[in-house]
């Protein structure tokens, strides 16, 4: 019952399952129901209330420089001006000047308004070609962040009915039934009971108080049982006072994702709710890259305000084995690692899931371009659900395979699912010679003393005391 991989599918069938639900996306997504000009008018509308001093001054500030533009992988991938990250702000730019900016009325005379079409066209720019993964920002002399530009031009295309139809069939589904992918509290019990019976691994659920909240993710529960399994390994091990919450679970947020601010915060009250309830000093973020920002960097949430800190997945292993708690044995091959954008770039996560390979005494190398300066995989903020960007996708993730080949690695570790998707997803379809690991389905692997199995009972079935969390 040690191996993770023995209990569910390989994460390539993982894949595999995924494509075939992405694949119906298109035909759930809503139609527009709006008029033409109330569409463009409530994407002006949103666009003017989301600027303020930071956005103006990025608006007002680039120099054309074009230091940006070899910095973006979508750029970089397919040589296409138009995709250089200063032109995705310039319909941003021309909202600003027209409406809000201190020459409007100059602006209004000798430009044309904004029409439907412009939208449109948008769209490709802000959803298809940018991952928001903040890469032209750390090169641009006057610190623009374009990825927060093109977040809120997400926003204005949410007010416009211009949401990409596979986005938008999961904000539909996750705003009328909190999950996505069907991915529900039920399954969740569900997964929990498969876990116990098939690898003897208890994951107390819905305890009334816990020092830790774990999060799990829909693809965690549709899918990949390994990473629950994996987190269960790990926490148990560790031997700390933990659960999972069964009316506040799931890391994916489609709020975010497509740029809809109140759905983005109605997904999150569910998660801070149940932390409070329960007591948690402690809210640990499953490896879905994305949810980071969406509860650690909220603007709708008062983190420093919360009676419980937030921390990613490979920042809670990092600290474990920088305190000497996780006891792993010897990682063979040489490996290198991969730095999910959103945790690392924009959250600042570099050491800790490096901490967890020199755990496991790991051959480690870097890529030439890593830490701040990683490639983005390609498949971020969504893009690797989008059909229409597979091209684009495909193309940027040359740049990593490369990265990783110069390192003489066989083994790539990524630390968040959305990347794991796009890096095995390109891993077949190139033929690549690499493994992709999951960070803490590497711990699992690797824990020694592991804990024993347990007797079979549906644990959700009876009251839980807080020893149960304690599994050594
Ligand atoms: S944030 Fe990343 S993907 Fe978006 S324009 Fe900048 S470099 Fe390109
Ligand atoms: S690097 Fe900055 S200033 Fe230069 S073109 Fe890009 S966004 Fe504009």
């Amino acid at each position: 019952m040690n191996t993770t991989a023995q209990v569910f599918p390989t994460f390539e069938q993982v894949v595999q399952g995924l494509a075939g639900q992405i694949g119906q996306l298109r035909a759930m997504a809503p139609q527009p129901t709006l008029s033409e000009t109330v569409r463009v008018r409530r994407a002006i509308d949103t666009l003017i209330a989301e600027t303020n001093a930071d956005e103006a001054v990025w608006l007002e500030s680039c120099i054309r420089c074009g230091q940006c533009t070899t910095a973006c992988h979508y750029f970089q991938a397919t040589g296409e001006t138009k995709y250089a990250p200063m032109r995705k702000m310039n319909l941003y730019r021309k909202v600003y000047q027209r409406e809000i900016g201190p020459f409007r009325w100059w602006y209004q005379l000798v430009t044309r308004e904004v029409k439907l079409k412009d939208l449109e066209e948008l769209q490709e720019l802000v959803y298809d070609s940018c991952s928001e993964c903040g890469r032209c920002t750390m090169v641009c002399p006057m610190g623009i962040d374009t990825a927060s530009l093109v977040h809120h031009q997400r926003s204005a295309l949410v007010a416009a009915e211009l949401v990409p139809p596979e986005l938008a069939a999961l904000r539909m589904e996750q705003k009328h039934a909190g999950t996505v992918f069907g991915a529900s509290s039920d399954s969740l019990r569900k997964m929990v009971d498969t876990i116990r019976e098939k690898a003897g691994v208890i994951i107390p659920l819905d305890k009334e108080r816990a020092e830790i909240m774990v999060l799990s993710s829909a693809v965690d529960l549709v899918g990949n049982g390994n990473g629950l399994l994996a987190t269960a390994k790990v926490m148990n091990h560790l031997g700390v006072d933990w659960t999972i919450c069964s009316d506040g679970f799931e890391s994916a947020n489609f709020g975010l994702l497509s740029g809809d601010m109140s759905l983005w915060k109605k997904q999150v009250n569910p998660i801070v709710a149940a932390a409070q309830r329960i007591g948690a000093k402690l809210l640990v973020i499953a490896e879905c890259g994305h949810a980071y920002p969406a509860l650690r960097w909220n603007p709708m949430l008062k983190s420093g305000d919360l009676p419980f800190e937030m921390m990613y997945m490979s920042e809670y292993l990092g600290r474990q084995a920088k305190a000497g708690r996780l006891k792993l044995s010897p990682l063979a091959g040489k490996i290198t690692y991969h730095d999910p954008c959103k945790t690392g770039r924009r959250g600042g996560a570099f050491d800790e899931p490096r901490a967890v390979l020199k755990a496991m005494d790991a051959d480690f190398v870097e890529m030439p371009a890593n830490k701040e300066y990683n490639w983005c995989c390609g498949g971020g903020a969504g893009i690797f659900l989008l059909e229409r960007a597979t091209r684009l996708r495909e193309e940027s993730f040359k740049i990593k395979m490369e990265q990783v080949n110069i390192t003489g690695a066989e083994t790539v570790v990524v630390s968040c699912a959305s990347c794991r998707l796009n890096f095995e997803a390109g891993r077949v379809k190139n033929h690549w010679d690499k493994k992709v690991e999951s960070l803490v389905e590497l711990v699992a692997e690797h824990l020694i003393d592991e804990a024993p199995a347990i007797p079979l009972k549906p644990l959700h079935a009876i009251p839980i005391n807080e020893d149960q969390g304690a599994i050594a």
